[in-house]
């Protein structure tokens, strides 16, 4: 494993959309590796692979309950809404409040190309929402209502 390089505010490739992955291979499982170390060294909870400059639709989180992969995640289903204090490793010591709904139904595939639905409320819903974003261009920044000290 590796730790790689985290993209920050400005790079432009945080704006663009990320491709499906076809092919699940051992590059697949080195860069899900490589980004779960990069997340947890940097003490994250999130990372999508434009992150990390990869434009693949690929996500791994880890919000204390255990790591989560998520290959061409599609949210399917959300219900309720909460409002709370967001971060993004690209944007680091910012935080600002953003709405999200606070259940999300995902569906996704694992490292082999197995299908797969996860779930998740709070912390793990807004998660989904943030990473998924990442994967069409999309940053938290866009959906800040107001900036945290
Ligand atoms: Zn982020």
């Amino acid at each position: 494993m590796a730790i790689r390089q985290i993209r920050k505010s400005g790079d432009e490739i945080l704006k663009k959309r990320c491709k499906e992955v076809k092919i699940f291979d051992e590059k697949l499982g080195i860069l899900l590796d490589d980004m779960y170390e990069t997340m947890t060294k940097a003490e994250g909870v999130g990372l999508a692979a434009p992150q990390v400059g990869i434009l693949k639709r690929v996500v791994v989180i880890d919000v204390g309950s255990g790591r989560i992969e998520l290959i061409n995640p599609e949210i399917i289903e959300t219900d309720g809404e909460q409002e709370g204090a967001e971060g993004c490793l690209s944007f680091p010591g910012l935080y600002g409040t953003v709405k999200r709904p606070n259940y999300v139904k995902v569906k996704a595939q694992d490292r082999t190309g197995k299908s797969f639905i996860a779930e998740g409320e709070e912390l793990l819903a807004r998660a989904f929402c943030h990473e998924c974003d990442h994967l069409d261009g999309h940053v938290f920044t866009e959906l800040v209502t107001e900036y945290l000290k």
